[in-house]
């Protein structure tokens, strides 16, 4: 009897909360014990409450929660057609109602500007934002019916937060953590965002690419506003925050629908949380609800256990044509790359057309010693223990192959215009010709072309031919989620060319692959988190990859440690300060052989190598935790920590110009042994010099 009475008064409790939203002060509430949204009667969004902290976030006057945009024509652009026409959220009426547990904002339709200025017209559009609440997440989902002839709505930005002030300490207080690459930091956004034209006054980003997840936060250290796309379709989508008038912030996420006449189109669901606790419960909240859909990924051990890779000095080609060495210098450059520690050998521009020409053509180069002396190099060393992995671009195609003329152009994403998304890599030397006439375009596949996979499954059974034990596949996760209009390629929506294409090709290329060989290596370059399940090496570039003020790698890092992720060089060219930040971010060595050549950064490498070849267990195939589980005292120092099994390792590097003292401690471990750059220390007493790292082993 005691039990069920306890029982219903808990339930009474739990109901009471849940249901406290109504229409109260002329609006609407959606509310519980933990938060609180509340918009006007018509839709605006006037206040955010995190109710276990007591703060509100919404400082400036309410707008209504989206924004949208469309277009008049279909397919590819047309004389009289129009792009990114404006449907503003305050000339609106909504109605705003309740049903069962959701809160509903209903547009039966809406005041569209048009392709003349200053005119507007109604639209026969409606438009329903659906938002639940459970726990301290807002889901908000849009639903979109277009009844209007000649026109698709192109651009939806849901929710739109509008008028964000800070968090209750302060805006110096406020950090956006942002997925850029591995991620960056930025402190005080306000500040940042005060510009006054677009590009100072917005961070927006495509996911996946150059966003590697498609969610980010605004913490304060004790509690954060989280914002993530919950979309599992990898519909091309953007991350978008704003400053506006340099006191408050908007955060968006934007999907491209391209809803057209006739159709109705629901998003997949946002979600906006307002939680306690530093960025690290976000990422977990975020990584969370991957798991719910995407697996882990599954390098074999020899790559789990890679300290990193390098490129050779000889056996290469230039995009100019010049070469340097031949194929059987990769023995001697093996031995070279064992002497920094490394067992791993990556060829760029290894082909006869030379790196970044006549893509998708591969074929051994004469001069460097033809096929034959190819396959004996890669042979010899194999046979010495060692790895080769060799490249090949995984998207651009140069348009004056003949593969381009014959199948390429049916192949490359097409832009609204009509024509090919075009990039360009040029490269120029010490002349000034290249340099200033640089001019060099290719076009970029659609992973969902047909004919695509099947090209990237010969350039597999091109390299494994040459008997390599891997392959890159150069760009496979980024550059631009390109939204692609060749109505040939029969992605379902312009949107869901790229992200949902470059799966399925991942999925099946992996099949193939490990089919033949379980331990080859399938490489790409550049990430986003829905590509690590199928892959076992990612090739780095960008934010957080190496060192710069507001580069935080961990933020990748620690939401999704079991991916092995190589750094990438960028920013100040010092290669001790691009290792060292690699080494205690767990990021594998992307190296050169002619490292091992200089009398400085040689040995440093040597010795970071050396630990990680002794302790791969944890600092390579230990958890990521980032800071958690012990307390650094010098937060000049950084300092990162990996764990397996009861067994903690904290890796310390000094990006400082001056020696540093660390002190680490981790409540409920002890202290096993400390290891340091200088390989005749031990014991914890001794002092990083500028640019060194040390590991401190723990144990419970
Ligand atoms: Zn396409």
């Amino acid at each position: 009897m005691r039990a069920s009475l306890r029982l219903c008064s808990l339930t009474f409790f739990v109901c009471g909360a849940m249901a406290s939203w109504a229409m109260q002060r002329g609006g609407y509430e959606l509310a519980n014990n933990q938060v609180l949204m509340r918009l006007d009667a018509n839709g605006r969004l006037t206040e955010l409450t995190n109710r276990q902290t007591g703060h509100s976030y919404i400082a400036t006057l309410g707008k209504a929660p989206w924004r949208i945009f469309y277009r008049l024509g279909t397919g590819y652009y047309r004389p009289g057609d129009a792009v990114d026409i404006e449907v503003a959220p305050d000339d609106q009426h909504a109605s705003v109602r309740k049903e069962g547990s959701v809160l509903l904002i209903e547009y039966k339709s809406l005041i569209g500007q048009t392709a003349q200025r200053t005119e507007t017209k109604e639209l026969q559009v409606g438009l329903v934002l659906r938002v639940t609440l459970e726990g301290d997440q807002f889901t908000w989902t849009a639903t979109i019916d277009n009844r209007e002839p000649g026109i698709e709505v192109s651009e939806i930005w849901v929710p739109w937060l509008y008028g964000i002030g800070d968090l209750g300490l302060g805006p110096e207080a406020d950090v956006l953590y942002w997925p850029e690459a591995a991620g960056r930091r930025i402190v005080n956004p306000r500040k940042v965002l005060a510009g006054t034209d677009r590009a100072a006054s917005s961070l927006r980003m495509a996911y996946p690419w150059p966003a590697s997840m498609q969610w980010f936060s605004l913490n304060n250290g004790h509690e954060g506003l989280y914002v993530g796309g919950h979309d599992k379709t990898l519909m091309t989508t953007c991350l978008n925050v704003m400053g506006h008038e340099g006191t408050s912030l908007s955060a968006s996420i934007v999907k491209y629908p391209f809803v057209k006449a006739g159709e109705t189109w629901t998003s997949e669901p946002s979600v906006v949380r307002l939680y306690r606790g530093g960025w690290h419960d976000a990422a977990r909240f975020y990584r969370a609800w991957t798991r719910t859909w995407m697996p882990d990924p599954t390098p074999p051990e020899w790559i789990r256990r890679a300290p990193g890779w390098a490129h050779p000095a000889l056996g290469r080609k230039s995009q100019s044509g010049h070469i340097t060495g031949r194929y059987s210098d990769y023995p001697a450059m093996l031995r070279d790359a064992r002497a920094i520690g490394l067992n791993t050998l990556i060829v760029f521009g290894w082909v006869k057309q030379g790196f970044d020409n006549r893509y998708p053509e591969y074929e051994p180069d004469e001069v460097m010693g033809g096929a034959d002396e190819l396959r004996k190099a890669v042979t010899e060393v194999e046979r010495a223990g060692g790895r080769m992995i060799l490249y090949t671009q995984g998207q651009l195609i140069d348009p004056t192959t003949d593969f381009y003329q014959t199948t390429g152009r049916g192949i490359t994403a097409k832009t609204i215009w009509g024509y090919d998304y075009r990039e360009q890599y040029a490269f120029f030397g010490s002349g000034t010709f290249l340099e200033t006439m640089r001019n060099k375009h290719f076009g970029v596949a659609c992973p969902s072309a047909p004919g695509w996979l099947q090209q990237l499954q010969s350039q597999f059974e091109t390299v494994k031919g040459h008997n390599a034990q891997g392959i890159i596949f150069d760009q496979m996760g980024g550059r631009p989620p390109y939204i692609c209009f060749d109505a040939d390629h029969k992605h379902d929506r312009p949107s869901l060319a790229n992200g949902p294409g470059k799966v399925a090709n991942m999925r099946r290329l992996r099949e193939v692959m490990k089919s033949r060989d379980p331990q080859f290596a399938f490489v790409i370059e550049l990430v986003a988190d829905c590509y690590t399940p199928w892959v076992d090496i990612i090739h780095a570039w960008g934010p957080g990859f190496f060192p710069a003020p507001d580069s935080y790698g961990a933020l990748f890092r620690y939401t999704f440690p079991e991916a092995v992720i190589t750094n990438r060089t960028g920013g100040p060219y010092d290669r001790k300060a691009q290792y060292g930040h690699a080494f205690t971010l767990g990021l594998r060595f992307d190296a050169a052989t002619r490292d091992g050549q200089h009398p400085e950064v040689g040995p440093h490498l040597a010795r970071l190598t050396e630990l990680r070849n002794q302790h791969a267990d944890l600092l390579l195939e230990g958890k990521f935790v980032d800071s958690e589980g012990f307390v650094c005292d010098n937060s000049r120092v950084t300092a990162h920590g990996f764990v397996a099994g009861n067994r903690l390792a904290v890796a310390l590097w000094n990006p400082e110009e001056t020696p540093q003292k660390a002190v680490v401690v981790a409540p409920g471990y002890k202290l096993k042994s400390a290891l340091w750059q200088n390989p005749a220390w031990s014991g914890p007493d001794h002092t990083l010099m500028p640019g060194d790292v040390a590991v401190l082993i723990f144990s419970k």
